[in-house]
This record gives structure tokens, sequence and C-alpha cells, in this order.
């Protein structure tokens, strides 16, 4: 029989990167599931609820399926259901439940990913004070004397794709290691948000506080998401103030500081900024060079000193793209059974990312195109509004991003103006279930889809 406890182990170690799975929704979505048995070469897997089981087969099925058949396995699919299907496998499970029991209570390491620690981060002027207090973090989390009271909560900002998740984990990895006996919890806001509307529909807020609160280092990624979140912001409030009083350590990230979120109850946003913040910038240039040969290093790759500048000089605000754009020059490089990629292979390569691609859809297209099919701005269709043209127009514009986009339904909302991601939920179903009944909202599904072909 297999073993699909480190057959899920190990196809979890390699789908980051794939079909747009990321760190984020890697902790949100997928670290969450787990592998019961297998039936006809498809692995069946438990979500923890229906909203976690939709968007894993809307969004991340694939990436799962691709990572499965990477590390060589036989699975050919998966399926993924919720505690009350769980009758449908019953005997698969049964046969199985020897391997699958016992599962640790918490694994904190499982939680970092492994390359993403203090030795493979690169330090320049952009980065370098988020990069001392997040290591002061990590070597002395929650001290609370007076040397170290400022590093509580600690905050680090910057734009998308600039470090600040890789120095979440670096802490994480860093503790694990070097304090095995202290909690560590790391979080992304989207989760945070998921579990929290989870336990409110099942009942269950004293166990969601305790579950936050019981811990010696609480990370929070992206909590600009917490904007408009007024019952959770108090939670959390109650949350921060008692790890906080206990002397444990609050570790905080956002795409810009506290006092650009919007909606951020006063209260929290001086909790927030009463620590020590620190932003993350751009990279200059040698930075730039800098992390293209660390990454070189760590993966093994040989690239000509022409290339790394060019690659170094195309891309200057972020280290995400950075990264993917010398996998490309490197992958293009391959297929012409170059062993290193030359100047030439590099800039077409990189031509196809500057150019958009054709055929590639986004959700500005998505959006642009039912503007023009409903002949309404886009101000209309993300804003306020909810006359019955614009609150159908938008609704089958949210439908179609999230029929065509593998997006968090956290994003979406923040797409339009903020939005809650039960209003994502609702307009999506609301035009799922009027496509079957509904003639006009067919055909304007119909054609923004061909807009969008053409
Ligand atoms: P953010 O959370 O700020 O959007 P991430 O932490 O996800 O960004 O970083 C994006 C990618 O860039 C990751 O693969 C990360 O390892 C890499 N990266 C970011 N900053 C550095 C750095 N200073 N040195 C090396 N790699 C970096
Ligand atoms: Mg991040």
């Amino acid at each position: 029989m297999i073993d699909i406890k480190q057959l899920w182990k190990d196809a979890c170690s390699c789908v980051i990167g794939i079909k747009g799975v990321n760190a984020v929704s890697y902790s949100v979505w997928i670290d969450s599931l787990t592998p019961l048995c297998v039936k006809d070469n498809t692995l069946i897997l438990l979500a923890p609820s229906s909203n976690n089981k939709i968007t894993v087969n809307r969004s991340y099925k694939d990436a799962i399926v691709e990572a499965l058949t990477r590390i060589g396995s036989m699975i050919t699919d998966v399926t993924v259901i919720i505690e009350e299907e769980k009758n449908l496998y019953e005997s698969e499970i049964k046969e199985y439940s020897a391997i699958t029991q016992e599962k640790p209570a918490l694994d904190v390491k499982s939680q970092f990913i492994a390359r993403y620690t203090f030795d493979n981060f690169v330090v320049g002027d952009s980065n370098n004070l988020a990069y001392h207090a997040a290591i002061n973090v990590a070597q002395s989390p929650g001290v609370s004397n007076n040397t170290y009271l400022a590093f509580n909560p600690l905050f680090l900002y910057g734009g998308v794709g600039l470090g600040k998740t890789h120095l979440l984990h670096s802490i994480g990895n860093y503790i694990a290691d070097n304090h095995p006996d202290l909690k560590v919890l790391y979080t992304p806001t989207e989760k945070l948000i998921n579990d929290y509307v989870d336990a409110i529909s099942s009942n269950k807020i004293v166990a969601f506080r305790t579950k936050y609160r019981n811990v010696d280092v609480l990370m929070i990624d992206d909590v600009q998401f917490l904007q408009k979140r007024v019952g959770l912001q108090e939670v959390v409030f109650h949350i921060f103030n008692d790890l906080y009083q206990n002397g444990k350590q609050i570790v905080l990230t956002s795409d810009r500081p506290p006092a650009e979120i919007a909606t951020l109850e006063d209260r929290l946003r001086s909790r927030f900024e009463g620590g020590l913040l620190a932003d993350i910038g751009a990279p200059n240039l040698d930075m730039r060079i800098a992390i293209i040969r660390k990454k070189m290093l760590l993966e093994k790759i040989a690239v000509n000193d022409d290339v790394v500048y060019y690659l170094a000089e195309k891309c200057d605000s972020n280290i995400r793209e950075l990264e993917g754009n010398l996998s490309r020059v490197v992958f293009y490089a391959k297929l012409r059974g170059l062993p290193c990629p030359d100047l030439e292979t590099a800039k077409e390569a990189i031509q196809h990312t500057t150019v958009k691609q054709q055929g590639v859809i986004d959700s500005g297209d998505i959006i642009n195109a039912a503007c023009n099919y409903f002949k309404i701005t886009k101000a209309d269709i993300i804003g306020k509004k909810k006359t019955k043209d614009l609150a159908e127009a938008r609704m089958i514009a949210i439908y179609l991003i999230t029929d065509m986009l593998a997006i968090p339904l956290v994003s979406i909302g923040q797409l339009f103006g903020g939005r809650d991601h039960t209003t994502i939920i609702h307009a999506r179903d609301k035009i799922a279930a009027q496509l079957k009944e509904n003639p006009q909202v067919k055909r304007a599904v119909e054609d923004i889809k061909a807009m969008l072909k053409d």
C-alpha cells in the first residue's frame, strides 16, 4: 500500500511555484488538506470546510495533480471531500487508517518553507532594518526587557514580492531550529479570515481565540486584508493584548504602513504602531545582481555575467518577478539544448514577459470587457452603487473572474473596492444559478467570454 502521508508530504514540498500556487495560497488552502486514501489512482483529500473544498477544486487541483506527477507517483487525479462525505470512501479509509492515524499535533517546522531562511536572504540598503529586526526577534522572541520591548510587535511593510513572507518564514525556521520548545504560529490573514468565518458559523469562536492566543510567537502575513473586517479586528485586538501582556512575540506584515490601512480601528492601529515599524524598499541594481547570484548558487544554475546583468537591469521592483525571469531564461536555454543561456536567449525569453502574452487573460481584462459590454465605467463596476443594472454587471464580472482565473476570493474582494469574500461567494453562486434560468445573464456571460477571446 502507498504511504500516502509521505506521498502528500512530498507533493506539498514541490507544489509551490506550480500553476499560481505561492507561499500564501499554499498556507491558506493546501496545507490544511489531509490525505485519507487512494481509490482507482485518485488521491482522496479531506478539506476542513466546504469553502476550502470549493476553492481547491476551482483553483489548485491541477497544481496538486501536477505536483503528484512530478514526484513520480501513480496518482492521476485528486478528489477533495469534506467530513460529511467520508462515508463514500469508508472501506478505503479504513484500509489506509493505519498509516494516516497518528498525525503530530502541530509540526511547527512544517508550516515553514524550508528555503525561506535568513541565510538565503540577500541584505542591502532597502531591507537592512527589516532583516536585522527579524533576526533579533528570531533570536530573542518576545523578550520583554527594555532593550527588546521596541521590537514587539515587529511590523514589516513594503510592496509585493520584496521579501516580507520570506522573512516571516525565516523567523519561523530559525525558531523551530533554535528554540524548539517555543510554539510558533504563522498565518496569512486570508487563513485567519477563513478560520474566523468557520468559527462563527460553527459556534467555535472560543476555540478560535484559544488557538491564536496559546502561542509564544504569532506571525500574521498581509494584515492589510483586515481592512473592513470589524468583527475580526476586535478579536485580533484582544488576542494581541493577551499575547503582548504575556511577553509573547507578534510579527506582522503588510503592503503598507498601519497609517495607510483604511478602516483599521484606531486602537488596533496604535497597537500595530507600538513596536518597530520596518519598511522594505525595492532593491538597487547591485542587490538585484546579488539576488540572482544567490539563486544560481542555490539552484545550481550557470548563467553568463552579461545575462545576469541584463536580468537585473530589466526588473527593478519585484524580486518574485526577477526570480521568475531567471527560471524562464534557464528553461528557454534548456529547450534549445544550451548548457548555459546566452544573452540572445535571455532577451527572447524575457520579451514574452514584458509584452503581455497573447491569450493570457487577467482580472483587468475581464473587468474591462464587462464594462464595455454593459457600457459602464470601471469606477461604477467596482464602486458602491447598488442599482439593479450595476449590481448585475458587477456580479457577472465577479463570476467570470472566479470561473476563469485562479485568484483567492479575498483578493477578488480587494479588486472590487475591498468587498468581503462572502460577498464574492454570494455573487458567484447567484450568477452560477441564474445561468440555468435567466437567458439574459447567460448571454452576457457568453458574450463577454467571446470578447475576451478576440
Ligand atoms: P512578499 O511577501 O513581500 O510579497 P516574498 O517574501 O514572497 O515577497 O518574496 C518573493 C520572492 O522573492 C521569494 O521567492 C523570496 O525568496 C524572494 N526574495 C525576496 N527578497 C529576497 C532577498 N532579499 N533575498 C533573496 N530572495 C528574496
Ligand atoms: Mg507575502
